[in-house]
């Protein structure tokens, strides 16, 4: 996969994007990284790339002919990429579209800064996303959320090729609770069954606690979980263990 980055500061990018399971999809050659500056196809000697609003109010504006420029050079120099703008206004980021966007051989992520970018911008993009409702000072950081998140899931890039399967939200409920040595810390022991070696019983326990914990701390994934009769059975037992 390739990703291309539009943005004003390019050097944001630069140690994220050097380390760790990024590193190593592109040490593997599974993904490949296009850093362009937008402010290299600014058409004034100042190389400007924001100006003041229409109709006042505070802030700077980023103008809309540096960026069509810029996406215009990436078009004439390969089949033209899924442009995805960074930005509040957008769908917000879930696993299910990290999982979608996986599929893509070629994606454009456009970051936004100032007080954002021209309107006429959604014009030239083909998908919104926002990485939740807050505001942050410019799209990198929303961008780098948006990397991670989609090249876990491209085939080879993580080394257990269980792990992205077993993460919280894969089937909608949140993961199970995860312990390593020692199997006790303080007064806190690492749950029996665990230990016991019996894979049917931890398969059980695992798939209850991650049941359990989706219900306390967020029960409105729940809506969208398709229980089985099982997952009725330990939905049931869950309940009937909360005190009221
Ligand atoms: N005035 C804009 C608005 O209210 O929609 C927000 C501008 S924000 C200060 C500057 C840039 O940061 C945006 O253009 C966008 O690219 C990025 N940004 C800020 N928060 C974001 C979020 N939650 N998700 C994605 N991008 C965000």
């Amino acid at each position: 996969m390739i990703i291309t980055i539009l943005t004003l500061f390019p050097k944001i990018f630069e140690s994220p994007l050097q380390e760790s399971i990024i590193k190593k999809a592109v040490d593997k050659g599974l993904v490949s990284f296009n850093l362009v500056n937008i402010r290299d196809f600014a058409e004034d000697v100042h190389k400007t790339c924001d100006d003041a609003p229409y109709g006042g109010g505070p802030g700077m504006v980023m103008k809309i002919e540096p960026i069509y420029n810029a996406m215009e050079h990436i078009n004439a120099n390969t089949k033209r990429p899924k442009y995805i703008l960074l930005t509040p206004q957008g769908r917000i980021l879930d696993e299910g579209t990290a999982v979608r966007l996986a599929c893509n051989p070629h994606l454009a992520l456009l970051c936004g800064r100032y007080e954002g970018i021209d309107e006429r911008v959604l014009s030239l993009v083909d998908e919104e996303i926002s990485i939740g409702d807050y505001i942050l000072s410019g799209g990198e950081i929303p961008a780098l959320a948006l990397i991670d998140a989609i090249i876990r899931h491209i085939p080879g890039v993580l080394g257990n090729e269980e792990s992205a399967n077993d993460e919280s939200l894969k089937d909608g409920l949140l993961e199970y609770p995860q312990y390593t040595r020692p199997p006790l810390f303080m007064d806190m022991e690492v749950p029996a069954v665990l230990l016991s070696g019996n894979h049917e019983e931890i398969r059980k326990w695992r798939r209850k606690e991650a049941i359990k914990k989706t219900i306390l701390k967020r029960p409105d994934l729940m809506a969208h979980v398709e229980p089985n009769k099982e997952d009725r059975k330990f939905m049931r037992e869950i309940m009937e263990d909360i005190p009221e």
